[in-house]
């Protein structure tokens, strides 16, 4: 079997897997090799033709493939190198070995020091979400209707439902409308928005697309090709109404209902996963339950947006580069994060104190929407850290730093509450 050795190995050429290798790079690692199974570099940004990406991390509005071309220069600039159309099948923590294969070198070995996961997510599909009625053509995921408009040219339908306000749904709705086609409904089954408010006022509200919150379809209709959607309003439960269905007459229904971290990699390495995000257990170095791995991006949650990505991302190739040169912070004590008051997840998700004073930056996201709220951080009854928001929405990421040094306890409370 071919065999290559490399430092750290980074599985997934998107955003997340770009940050971490120049990361890698940067804090001293030898060899960095990425590992990706596309043709090109890039991940799902490669298909994001819109703008909307950089405004955190380059202050400046770039469309996605620019976003990615900036970390692919940077890749190349620093000399990390990359084997594309290689698909890697297994990681092996224990033995630091990852299994790939490619057309061009057949099974290959990759040996390791540390390993960055960056599969990144899928999209849920009709058979996820098991929609009733027939099976006719003209049903897809958002994501594949984009690449295949953006990337292969190809038009995918002309008058269009769309199942899910999440952002891919919005922003499939204003592509569709710029390319010629109708969409006559956004239905999604919560009474809010599941993305980002700015594109549904970029993407749905500029277009005078109609929002249908507290809907979903109940029955597709169509033999060959899809004719038609019943769409009905849904109650507290989220169970249609039936007695409210109404026919939509349309050739294509595009659904953006969820995204799924791609962590069978993960599973079969007995590394610890979240219940919530699907995506590994990590702590502020991203590491996971598996020493050598580390991981970051949408393998580990879902991201709003992609300048978070790169954050995390700098610190899991940062700690990934740690790790292969033996230079880990060393750690004093094991800190639990707790999720308190209307807070779904957080990532980190767990926290080892070192002997450096790092600060830490948590990412959360809301369970349900609310306004005039104080993010708090406790340890030990006592507030460690606040900051006020103004509106919170499930659909937009929360962050909030700590500084190591304040912890006073053996776990920290991280919650929202209601300002007096
Ligand atoms: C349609 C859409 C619109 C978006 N719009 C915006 C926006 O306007 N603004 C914004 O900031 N963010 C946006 N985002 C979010 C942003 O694109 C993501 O947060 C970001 O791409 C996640 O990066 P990633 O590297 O984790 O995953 P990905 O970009 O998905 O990259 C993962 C890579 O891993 C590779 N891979 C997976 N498994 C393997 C394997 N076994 N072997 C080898 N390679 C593998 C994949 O081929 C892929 O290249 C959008 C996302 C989507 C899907």
């Amino acid at each position: 079997m071919f065999e290559i050795n490399c430092d750290v190995a980074v599985i997934g050429g998107g955003p997340a897997g770009l940050s971490a290798a120049v990361s890698a790079k940067k804090e001293g690692a030898g060899k960095v090799l990425i590992i990706e199974r596309d043709y090109s570099l890039g991940g799902i940004l490669q298909q994001c033709i819109h703008p909307g990406f950089g405004l955190a991390y380059f202050k400046e509005e770039l469309t996605g493939p620019e976003y990615a071309g900036r970390f692919i220069d940077e890749v190349l600039d620093a000399g990390v190198e990359v084997l594309l159309k290689t698909m890697v099948l297994e990681v092996l923590p224990e033995e630091k070995l990852i299994i790939c294969v490619s057309s061009e070198r057949g099974m290959t070995k990759v040996n390791f020091k540390s390993v960055v996961l960056a599969m990144g997510c899928r999209e849920r599909t009709r058979a996820n979400i098991m929609i009733p009625g027939t099976r006719p053509s003209g049903v897809y995921t958002a994501g594949s209707a984009q690449r295949l408009i953006n990337r292969q040219n190809a038009m995918v339908g002309k008058r269009v439902v769309i199942l899910g306000s999440g952002d891919i749904g919005m922003i499939m709705a204003r592509r569709m409308t710029l390319e010629g086609a109708k969409v006559l409904a956004v239905v999604e089954i919560m009474d809010f928005l599941a993305g980002l408010t700015r594109n549904r006022v970029q993407c749905l509200d500029d277009f005078g697309i109609p929002l249908k919150l507290a809907h979903t379809v109940t029955r597709i209709v169509g033999n060959e090709r899809i004719e038609g959607v019943y769409i009905a309003a849904v109650d507290e439960n989220k169970k249609p109404l039936f007695d409210t269905e109404e026919y939509i007459e349309c050739d294509t229904l595009l659904l953006s209902v969820g995204l799924i971290p791609e962590n069978e990699l993960t599973k079969k390495a007995e590394i610890k996963i979240s219940d919530i995000t699907n995506g590994p257990i990590v702590n502020q170095y991203m590491q996971t339950s598996a020493a050598p791995v580390f991981a970051c991006g949408n393998v580990v949650h879902v991201n709003d947006l992609v300048d978070n990505v790169s954050v995390e991302s700098i610190t899991a190739g940062k700690y990934a580069a740690h790790y292969a040169l033996g230079t880990m912070p060393d750690i004093v004590k094991k800190v639990e994060v707790i999720k308190g008051n209307n807070v779904r997840y957080l990532c980190p998700h767990e926290m080892n104190v070192s002997k450096e004073n790092e600060k830490v930056k948590f990412y959360f996201r809301v369970l349900c929407p609310d306004r005039d709220v104080k993010i708090v951080v406790k340890s030990n009854g006592e507030v460690i850290a606040s900051k006020k928001a103004k509106i919170i929405n499930p659909g937009e990421m929360e962050n909030i730093q700590i500084n190591m040094e304040e912890i006073n306890s053996e776990s920290i409370t991280i919650e929202v509450i209601k300002e007096a």
